[in-house]
């Protein structure tokens, strides 16, 4: 019998062990296979990690281990669904960030291959079917079939389906002149897209890549300012990789938002081309990923996921908007595509390029330091200027325009005159939906989503009030719950409420909105994106998705209706979040042959984050915020892990917290600083408690070995669940 240890698909983080099943049929099992269990008299997909061949009975091997092992139910897979360098990168991946395997496994496959349940009913390969002339002799055939014989012939093959008559494909079968070929169909439905030649580089494109070429080091960062010509430098590098054999892996953030991207990778590599984002169907991520698989494609172009792509041979991994929160998993197993790429570059020995005109600070601190080989793109391409800015101080009265509290003259003015030229707008303001809070005026009841605690924004086109944490929402009311009140008022304003007010001051505007609403519907980030480019709308309104890497040759002026939003959140990244939107929103004007402006509104007229992104100048900005960071040590003078416990009892939670906090200050001493137990931003997840620690230190591999120990004193628990996110974000 073969004896397997597997891992199970099971959410709970006190399950990272394997459980040990026996198999006596007549399949030969193969560590990396599924295979369907019973667990608790439920079926559940495992994931073969070990197998062992014994010639103990069941009942010897039981006594001699001293537990008892069921029998695994059937075989799901023959052969294992990651290679050897997939498998290496999970231990890897699992053991740095101190996630379950099961976890890493299932960022790892695409759904319909994950060990998960829902994955048996999974989409199968779907086949094209083609006729093939296998004996072209023409005697005692009918003029009917002679006729399709020929054809086929001609054309060399025919897809069946394209066949009027099947009765005579059935004759052409029965007589043995044709074969039916299958050839497995790739579902996602990719324009042909003719090969577009390189533009002549311009000598600074060429410096960085001739100083990337005649590198050895591992990991690049390049810098290179909005409309400097980042995208021609991965596609020339690309290109070179690829002639050496080796593949490249393109990350961007997110795929609806830089459709330019893929079309730029397409048009130079055609159908060698495979794509991995969000927005697939289960069945078209299933066979992208067998392309890519089978070696069929050598360029992926994806999401954070994509990192995990089974890729051979891997000679260049490219990070575009490398600064993007998005790269970093907010829920298990934690990961960061950063991370994970290097951690495939060095196996591969391949190189990473990380590029952004405004890097995350931690990736700058460690160009800094030499532990990234730093690359610039200091001008954009042909000279063009970077936009002339305007800070507006909307403290004083005076520059508001008294007819619109939300503009002020100079914003009004600008938009006017833009709409005047037949030019392009766009107006970013960091959050969606008409007014941000609803009171009552009686009571001062707030209403708030039931189930994460957070105040509800109310959203007019479908007068819902929805929560912008959680997918809660509920009809907007005309009385006040508590008090019965009527006098119900709403603060705050977000994209609707703009586009309401451009509409009505600039009645002839064509405006267009995009943001997390827009998404909701498949198509309509790209079309939105599309028709803005095609210039059937003059005013752009939307939160930070208009600000990413869009290329808009029209648009003269953007607008940062109120600059300060992010700066308010709790987090030490938030002056590093503002500096970055508004840079990267300003980066959209201008771009082509005409000048830009971009008018920034504030109520925080002289803070950094502000006046620096205003310059564009993000050395500026990094040198002073690398002051701040180091007075409050946060990264990248200090590393963090957060610790977030979960229960849905509030009192054993707290109780247990704080046994947690003892452990870590007794653990670390002077080697670090806990801080916590807080009571996070959004308070519940599901009916369930949270609380977090953070905690910061100097020393990684000393801090990794304490919190492994945590884990294995506390993460083992009924009564809560300890969750552990390696260098986390919302702190
Ligand atoms: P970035 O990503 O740095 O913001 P892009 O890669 O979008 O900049 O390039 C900005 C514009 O310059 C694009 O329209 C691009 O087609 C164009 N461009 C880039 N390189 C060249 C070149 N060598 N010659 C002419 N145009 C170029
Ligand atoms: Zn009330
Ligand atoms: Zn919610």
């Amino acid at each position: 019998m073969q004896v397997v240890e597997v891992l199970i698909e099971y959410a709970k983080s006190s399950l990272n062990r394997p459980f040990s099943y026996f198999y006596n049929g007549n399949k030969k099992l193969k560590k990396g296979i599924r295979v369907l269990l019973d667990f608790n008299h439920r079926d559940i997909i495992g994931y073969v990690v070990k197998v062992e061949e014994t010639n103990k009975s069941i009942d010897q091997y039981e006594e001699e281990k001293g537990f008892s092992i069921s029998e695994i139910k059937d075989v799901i897979d023959d052969e294992p669904l990651l290679n050897e360098e997939l498998l290496s990168l999970l231990d890897e991946v699992s053991s740095y960030y101190l996630v379950p395997k099961i976890s890493v496994l299932q960022s790892m496959l695409p759904p319909s291959l994950s060990p998960k349940k829902t994955s048996l009913k999974a989409p199968k390969i779907a086949y094209d079917q083609y006729l093939e002339v296998i004996n072209d002799d023409e005697s005692d055939l009918t003029n009917k079939q002679i006729e399709l014989l020929r054809l086929i012939k001609n054309d060399g093959r025919i897809l069946k389906r394209d066949v009027k008559s099947p009765s005579i494909i059935e004759k052409l079968l029965e007589k043995q002149r044709i074969k039916i070929v299958k050839e497995e169909k790739r579902r996602l439905k990719i324009p042909d897209y003719k090969y577009s030649a390189p533009p002549k580089l311009s000598d600074d494109q060429n410096k960085v890549i001739d100083e990337f070429n005649n590198s050895n080091d591992l990991v690049y960062l390049l810098e290179g300012v909005t409309g400097s010509g980042k995208t021609e430098v991965y596609l020339s590098l690309s290109e070179q990789v690829l002639k050496q054999g080796k593949s490249v892996l393109m990350l961007v953030p997110e795929i609806s938002l830089t459709p330019m991207m893929v079309e730029y990778f397409l048009h130079r590599f055609q159908n060698n081309v495979a794509i991995l984002h969000s927005e697939l169907t289960p069945a078209e991520k299933y066979d992208e990923y067998r392309k890519i698989n089978h070696g069929d494609c050598k360029v992926v172009v994806g999401v954070r996921s994509a990192i995990f792509a089974p890729l051979r041979n891997i000679g260049l991994i490219i990070l575009d908007e490398e600064h993007t929160e998005s790269y970093k998993q907010d829920n298990l197993p934690f990961y960061h595509a950063r991370e994970v790429a290097i951690m495939r570059a060095k196996y591969n020995n391949a190189k990473v390029l990380l590029a952004s005109a405004t890097p995350s600070l931690e990736s700058r601190a460690r160009g800094q330091k030499g532990v990234y080989h730093m690359l610039y793109l200091n001008k954009r391409i042909n000279n063009q200027k970077l936009p002339t800015t305007k800070i507006v101080n909307m403290l004083d009265y005076k520059n508001i325009d008294r007819d619109s509290y939300i503009f002020s003259h100079a914003l009004r003015d600008a938009l006017h005159i833009t709409l005047a030229r037949e030019e392009q707008a766009i107006l970013l303001i960091n959050r969606r939906g008409f007014s941000t809070h609803v009171t009552c005026r009686n009571c001062g009841h707030v209403f708030k989503c039931p189930t994460c605690g957070i105040a509800l924004t109310y959203h007019k086109r479908d007068n819902m009030l929805k929560c912008h944490h959680c997918d809660y929402v509920e009809p907007m009311q005309e009385i006040c719950p508590d008090c019965g009140s009527s006098y119900l008022m709403k603060t705050g304003f977000g994209t609707e409420k703009i586009e309401e007010e451009v509409k009505r001051l600039f009645p002839s505007a064509k405006t267009l909105r995009l943001d997390s609403d827009s998404a909701k519907n498949r198509n309509k980030i790209p079309e939105t994106i599309e028709a803005f480019r095609k210039k059937e709308a003059n005013v752009l309104i939307g939160t930070q998705m208009i600000a990413k890497g869009h290329d808009f040759p029209d648009v003269t002026l953007v607008g940062i209706v109120l600059a300060d939003i992010g700066l308010s959140m709790p987090s030490y990244r938030s002056n590093e979040r503002a500096f970055q939107l508004i840079t990267q929103a300003i980066g959209r004007s201008g771009r082509k042959d005409k000048p830009g402006t971009a008018i920034i509104q504030t109520y925080l007229p002289s803070h950094y984050a502000i006046t620096f992104a205003a310059r564009q100048d993000y050395e500026l900005f990094y040198r002073k915020e690398m002051e701040m960071r180091k007075l409050q040590f946060y990264p990248p003078y200090a590393y963090l892990a957060s610790v977030t416990l979960r229960a849905k009892n509030e009192e054993n939670l707290i109780e247990n917290t704080y046994q947690v906090v003892d452990f870590l200050n007794d653990e670390f001493g002077d080697e670090g600083q806990i801080l916590g137990p807080s009571t996070p931003y959004v308070p519940y997840d599901m009916g369930y408690h949270l609380r977090n620690i953070l905690v910061k230190y100097r020393d990684p591999n000393k801090a990794h070995q304490i919190l492994e120990k945590m884990q294995q004193l506390f993460a083992y628990n009924s009564q809560y669940e300890l969750l552990i996110n390696i260098d986390p974000y919302n702190f």
